[in-house]
């Protein structure tokens, strides 16, 4: 196995670089570039790909698969998949349920999940948003209430990502209720091929339908399939949403959209002149450049922090959540604007899950820029509302 720690940033990131460029199909890279959402073919295929050579779980532990790398090292490897148009992998199973059953499942959990989420075969779910448990997630109603060898489910989840094309979903149930809310939930498994479960799409703002509503009628599950003690779910999920430290922190995302916003820009003629060259473009232009650089810094900052094990009192996940997903809105409109009429809503990515997109009339630059910017609005809202981290930040700061 590689020994990663030996390896200097520079040499990680060529590695890194030459194997995307041995590995990645080109026709794979420009669906990506253009902003098109991942398209299931390919997410499979890349995270096949990459679990080859151990890179499918940069987060887990070395024992089940993980590479051992730093989280500079991660964060390098994140940002190169990206700008070069890998296919962005699916997160439930890889960063979210994966950790979780390394650590509390079974050690039949263990064999059974874990080789088929590294290599992609098996999609997940993330089953814990309910119509009246969003922000206050404890609230939750979905309940599984035990019955011999199994647990019967009735309830309802919302907002579900992806749920029409994964095989199986991670949920938090209500086991209890006696004492705090937080006390009677756990963390159940469940394949999306149980009797009693329906599936219906939501169709976003971007006219497009990755979002779903999940519901759960008399749906039997063994109860092997429980995670960890029942009514401690929420230890649980709490360790999981904390997991990606700082993976919100979106400046690979900034990275692209900068590099995009110039290629549209010098493409715009304004009275025959591009509008890179217009001075007032150029002015806002470099704003939000000079924004992104100070984000990154302190991105890299706060990485330096937690690999020396230092990272003090400030509420760091939240600033640079809230302060990443802002600057990605803010970018997109200024893509939106640097199109012109070419920039008005266009929607042709509808199933762009399950069928392969085809490009569209019009200016080439300009496809997906629309739909993504109106899919990008949610960025502020899921992974704890930009308001809910603005209430953690003035609360341990104004505590400390
Ligand atoms: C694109 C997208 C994908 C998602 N994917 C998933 C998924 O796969 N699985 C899943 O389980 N969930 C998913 N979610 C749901 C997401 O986690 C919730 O939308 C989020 O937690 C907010 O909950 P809510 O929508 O119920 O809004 P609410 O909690 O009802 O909030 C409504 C508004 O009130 C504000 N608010 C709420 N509480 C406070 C407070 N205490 N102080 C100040 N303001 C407050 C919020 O900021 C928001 O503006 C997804 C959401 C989106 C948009």
């Amino acid at each position: 196995m590689t020994d990663y720690s030996k390896m200097s940033e520079d040499q990680f990131r060529q590695m890194v670089r030459d194997f995307i460029s041995e590995n990645l199909p080109p026709e794979m890279a420009a669906r990506w570039k253009k902003m098109y959402h991942p398209y299931k073919p390919d997410v499979v295929w890349w995270t096949s790909k990459l679990n080859e050579v151990g890179w499918s779980v940069p987060g887990w532990p070395v024992e089940y698969g993980g590479p051992d790398w730093t989280i500079a090292q991660r964060h390098i490897f994140e940002e190169e998949v990206f700008l070069a148009g890998c296919p962005a992998l699916s997160p439930q199973g890889l960063t979210l349920v994966g950790p979780v059953i390394c650590h509390y499942g079974t050690p039949e959990q263990k064999d059974f999940h874990l080789p088929k989420i590294r290599s992609g075969e098996i999609m997940w779910a993330q089953g814990f948003s309910e119509p009246n448990a969003g922000s206050d997630l404890a609230a939750l109603q979905c309940r599984a209430v035990r019955d011999g060898d199994e647990y019967v489910v009735n309830g309802q989840k919302i907002w579900t990502s992806e749920a029409h094309y994964s095989e199986w979903v991670f949920m938090l149930v209500r086991t209890s209720t006696e004492g705090k809310k937080q006390a009677g939930i756990s963390f159940l498994l469940i394949d999306l091929d149980t009797p009693g479960i329906t599936i219906r799409p939501i169709i976003s703002i971007d006219g497009g339908h990755e979002l779903n509503e999940v519901f759960f009628e008399d749906v039997r599950v063994p109860a092997s399939n429980l995670v960890g003690e029942e009514n401690k779910g929420w230890t649980y999920a709490k360790e999981l949403l904390a997991e990606e430290r700082t993976f919100s922190a979106e400046v690979k995302r900034h990275k692209g959209q900068l590099r995009r916003i110039k290629n549209i820009a010098r493409e715009t003629k304004i009275r025959g002149r591009p509008l890179i060259e217009d001075p007032h473009f150029q002015r806002r232009l470099a704003q939000l450049e000079i924004e992104v650089l100070a984000h990154e810094a302190t991105l890299w900052r706060v990485v330096a922090e937690e690999e020396a094990g230092i990272l003090g009192a400030a509420p760091t996940p939240s600033i640079l959540k809230v302060r990443g997903t802002e600057l990605v809105q803010r970018l997109g409109a200024l893509m939106i604007e640097a199109l012109e009429e070419a920039g008005l809503p266009y929607y042709a990515e509808h199933d762009y899950f399950l069928t392969e997109p085809a490009d569209p009339p019009g200016r080439p630059d300009a496809y997906g820029v629309s739909s993504d910017f109106m899919f990008r609005r949610s960025l502020t809202i899921y992974g704890g509302s930009n308001e809910v981290q603005r209430n953690i930040i003035a609360g341990q700061l104004l505590r400390n």
